[in-house]
């Protein structure tokens, strides 16, 4: 057995999106990279409880609604429940089977692969604690040790934050979710953003009674009003109930194992209380940071406990750099594996990707929520901010897709196109509807070339879809 390296050109704390992207294409120009991983599986948060667990789920109540609707298109199918057992065994071995698909690719490119907890030493060294090294060749098992190179990333992702509440301990958040090997019958969801909507759908379509808790009186208000307004219409349309302008205060474990969540609403001191068999809080995200010692190499964070990067992803620390969830901008794979990639280009890819680096702006992203909805550029709020209302045409539509035709219910399609005049850029693009989400990433390619609404008249309308609206908005 060949003595495991301990010296490398680039060493990756973090073997999620971003880490696993950024050390394989380092990789790939012929550096020495070892990448380290605590949670003693590859593939990080999106693999093993985030995107894909999610859209399976997610796909799984898209297959309940349309048994829904089968019958009426003429269909004799009764519902006859669903084994969320024998589902989540499957989707567990789907993610396992991903899990091996990373850690042999780290292999195939030559990466070494350590499986223990980074944390800095020094801006050159990293110690790995509790490590099992897998070398490209072998398998060996070491004792703690320090690895050395010049170039460090950290891309150590995020953990879901718990509420500091009495009794939040019995709550769940959605890493939590993921382990559920059943529905539960009564489910409040605490949060209103991506994770929020997401679960509640998904829970409320596999037939949990779903009570979602909102701070304000909307859900997604960091996104465009017509994405809210039309996606919280559409929950409470398949059952969801809310409990909106609320702030938790309690969540108390009852001797039959059921939950007792207490709140306010609105100026109302006096709390409400409900029982709910499983409370998920979906309140946001925090940085992964604890333990990394950033401290002793002088990593600043921000006020979210982000790591400061600038736009090449450069602490300011010499050879430290920090990307994905734990930069904190568009917490998104595709964001983190993009970003990955543009600095090892930078980092080793040779003179030719001098200024290699991620654009932030426009960047298209999906909310699978009840109704998928796709967003991309500027919100029409932020347009007003940016450019003032008069240099601003708005442009929208609200309508029942033809899939409902034989559908006794009507779930909305809306759509948004925020220009900015004279030429009428689109600068904002909103959709929320059937089929969104397949919808979104072609109109962002148009974006991102800097589409005029002109250019998207130009276009052919593709009939009959809901995406021909978006070429023929008046
Ligand atoms: P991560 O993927 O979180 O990877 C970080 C890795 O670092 C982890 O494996 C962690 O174990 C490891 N680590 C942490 N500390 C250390 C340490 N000190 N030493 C060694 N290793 C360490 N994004 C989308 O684009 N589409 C979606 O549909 C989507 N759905 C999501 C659903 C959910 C429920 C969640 C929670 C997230 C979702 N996201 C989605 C967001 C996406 O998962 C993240 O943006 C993405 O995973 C970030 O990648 P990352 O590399 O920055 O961090
Ligand atoms: P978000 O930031 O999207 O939403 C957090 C929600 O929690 C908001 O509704 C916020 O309210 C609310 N909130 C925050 N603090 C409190 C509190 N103390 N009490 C009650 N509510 C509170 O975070 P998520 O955790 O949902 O998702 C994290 C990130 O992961 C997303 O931003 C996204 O980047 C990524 N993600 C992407 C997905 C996708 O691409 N489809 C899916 C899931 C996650 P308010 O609205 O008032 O601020």
């Amino acid at each position: 057995m060949s003595p495991v390296p301990k010296v490398f050109d680039y060493i990756v704390i973090g073997g999620g999106s971003g880490g696993l992207a950024s050390a394989r294409r380092a990789a790939s120009y012929g550096a020495k990279v070892a990448l380290i991983e605590a949670s003693g599986r590859l593939g990080g948060t999106c693999v093993n409880v985030g995107c894909v667990p999610k859209k399976v789920m997610f796909n799984t109540a898209a297959i309940r609604a349309a048994v829904h609707d089968a019958k009426h298109y003429g269909f004799d199918v009764d519902y006859k429940g669903f084994n969320m057992k024998h589902l989540k065994t499957e989707r567990d071995s789907y993610i396992k089977r991903l899990n091996g698909i990373y850690s042999r690719n780290l292999k195939n490119d030559n990466v070494f692969h350590f499986s223990g907890y980074g944390s800095f030493v020094s801006s050159t060294k990293v110690k790995v604690s509790g490590v099992p090294v897998i070398h490209p060749d072998e398998t060996a098992i070491c004792e703690d040790q320090v690895l050395e190179a010049p170039k460090i990333l950290v891309a150590v992702g995020g953990k879901p934050i718990i509420p500091g509440i009495p009794g939040a301990e019995h709550g769940i958040t959605s890493d939590g979710f993921f382990d559920l090997d059943h529905i539960p019958k009564r489910t409040a969801v605490v949060g209103s953003g991506y994770i929020g909507v997401e679960l509640a759908g998904v829970l409320s379509e596999l037939g949990s009674e779903v009570t979602l808790s909102t701070r304000t009186n909307t859900v997604l208000r960091h996104h465009d009003e017509i994405i809210g307004t039309t996606l919280m219409d559409d929950m409470k349309r398949i059952g969801i109930k809310f409990a909106t302008n609320s702030k938790v205060t309690s969540l108390e474990k009852n001797s039959d194992g059921s939950l007792k969540l207490s709140w306010t609403e609105g100026s109302n001191p006096v709390p409400i209380s409900q029982e709910f068999d499983c409370v998920i809080w979906a309140i946001g995200r925090e940085p992964s940071v604890k333990g990394l010692n950033y401290e002793t190499v002088g990593l600043k964070l921000n006020k979210t406990n982000h790591i400061i990067a600038d736009e090449y992803q450069y602490t300011g620390v010499d050879g430290i750099f920090a990307l994905g969830d734990v930069y904190g901008i568009s917490e998104l794979t595709p964001v983190a594996i993009a970003a990955g990639r543009k600095l090892s280009d930078r980092l080793f890819g040779g003179p030719q990707f001098a200024n290699s680096k991620l654009d932030y702006e426009t960047i298209p992203t999906v909310i699978f929520g009840s109704l998928p909805a796709g967003t991309c550029g500027l919100t029409e709020a932020q347009a007003v901010e940016r450019f003032g209302r008069e240099n601003l045409k708005i442009y929208q539509t609200k309508f029942s897709n033809m899939y409902n035709a034989m559908l006794p219910y009507k779930p909305q399609t809306a759509m948004k196109l925020v220009c900015t005049l004279p030429d009428e850029k689109v600068v904002g693009l909103h959709i929320i509807g059937r089929g969104s989400d397949e919808m979104l990433q072609g109109f962002g390619v148009a974006m991102k070339m800097g589409a005029t609404k002109k250019d998207f008249d130009s276009c052919v309308a593709i009939h009959p879809t809901s995406s021909e609206e978006l070429v023929t908005l008046r």
